[in-house]
């Protein structure tokens, strides 16, 4: 398989597979990398309806395959439920948090730093404590602004390969996947939800934009919590 490079080849692959071209590419880039890097292959697991597609495809490679979920103190009820029913399913998920000490609504005064205290730096933690050579990731370039740059096949941290598998994906193929494989979502995306964070910075939206929802109100607004663009290897 030929990898996308470009920006110009990733938006015209988008277009040009169809959803079963898509699902087989992915599964192919799982089990591509799963060869090359065994244990060292990680999926992260954010709860949302991309990582539960990823994680499915994930456990199609191999069984074996582990993930980690970062959660925070600031997660709505529901879906620390469904984090337990995961953690159930699935024991070789691993769950991270931070506990640092943090300023009353810093969410909204400091919404970059509450989540490189509660996000980023628990990530880091899992990616050095699980001894993660590649992190498999949920990212699609169609979900906002803020995403179209990215490629299926990253090493933005030097010795950590990051995957993106379901880059090419659109929303409704996402939902087409999950609804075909049966697999169990987060119970907020039938109030309206379309893209899940910390309770305080996700709204509802019918914004054509994906993530409009995130963050609203701040200068964050549709934007991204930093695991995808802040180092992640600082050692
Ligand atoms: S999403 Fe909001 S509450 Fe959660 S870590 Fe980021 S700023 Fe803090």
């Amino acid at each position: 398989m030929s990898l996308v490079q470009t920006e110009e080849n990733v938006a015209s692959l988008v277009e040009q597979l169809n959803f079963k071209q898509k699902v087989d590419r992915s599964l192919s880039l799982i089990e591509t990398a799963w060869r090359a890097h065994g244990d060292g292959l990680v999926v992260a697991n954010s709860l949302g309806k991309d990582s539960v597609a990823v994680w499915d495809l994930a456990k199609r490679v191999s069984p074996k395959i582990r993930g980690f979920i970062v959660t925070t103190r600031f997660k709505p009820p529901e879906t620390v439920r469904f984090m337990e029913e995961e953690v159930a399913r699935y024991p070789e998920l691993q769950v991270f948090r931070s506990d640092a000490a943090i300023s009353d609504r810093l969410y909204e005064t400091g919404p970059d730093r509450c989540c490189e205290l509660l996000k980023v730096i628990p990530t880091r933690r899992a990616i050095e404590t699980m001894g993660v050579t590649c992190w498999v990731t949920g990212l699609r370039c169609t979900e906002g602004r803020t995403r179209v740059d990215f490629r299926e096949v990253e090493e933005r941290d030097r010795d950590l390969v990051k995957l993106n598998p379901i880059l090419l994906w659109h929303e409704r193929e996402v939902w087409q996947y999950l609804a075909i494989r049966r697999v169990p979502v987060n119970p907020l995306y039938a109030e309206g939800y379309r893209s899940l964070g910390c309770a305080p910075c996700t709204r509802i939206t019918t914004d054509p934009n994906e993530r409009a929802g995130r963050w609203v109100g701040t200068s964050k607004c549709g934007g991204e919590c930093g695991i995808h663009t802040q180092p992640l290897k600082t050692g």
